[in-house]
């Protein structure tokens, strides 16, 4: 049975180039909906939360940047307004959750090699696998090819 509902999920840095071109030909070749998902994780969870800081001012821009870069990705792609998402959160638990909401069957990720601590504590994509009640394709990418 084809995908009809594709969702790509892209963290925006240099491989999502080759991860947006899988989903949208597999978009293409099944005749499905595309998706495409950036999750911007909260400085305050990133940074922990000892010292009290004010991130708000940082986090706006963020999202901003985040917004534009997005938005440019998916004008490439003739990904419509309605189909691009911008939530923040932690990408392992946002991503099967957007996947979810839109009726997804297909997520599409990026596998990059991984190494020492990173090897360790996991990656996006093994999170993505165990919380995605759909399938998950991880594409992979490397941004040192
Ligand atoms: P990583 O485990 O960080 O190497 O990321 C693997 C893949 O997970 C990426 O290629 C993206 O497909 C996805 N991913 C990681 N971070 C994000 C993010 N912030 N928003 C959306 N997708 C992400």
């Amino acid at each position: 049975m084809p995908y009809q509902n594709i969702l790509v999920a892209v963290d925006l840095g240099a491989t999502t180039e080759a991860v947006v071109q899988r989903a949208a030909s597999l978009a293409g070749q099944n005749s499905a909906l595309l998706h495409v998902l950036h999750v911007i994780e909260p400085l305050a969870i990133t940074y922990g939360g000892d010292i009290p800081m004010d991130f708000s001012a940082i986090q706006e821009e963020i999202q901003e940047q985040a917004k534009d870069q997005l938005d440019r990705l998916c004008a490439e792609l003739a990904v419509p307004e309605t189909n691009r998402h911008l939530v923040t959160g932690r990408p392992e638990s946002e991503i099967p959750t957007q996947a979810k909401a839109l009726n997804s069957d297909l997520i599409v990720v990026g596998s990059h090699a991984r190494w020492g601590l990173a090897l360790l504590l996991g990656s996006t994509t093994d999170g993505v696998m165990h919380g995605a009640d759909c399938d998950v394709l991880a594409v992979k990418v490397d941004a040192d090819p």
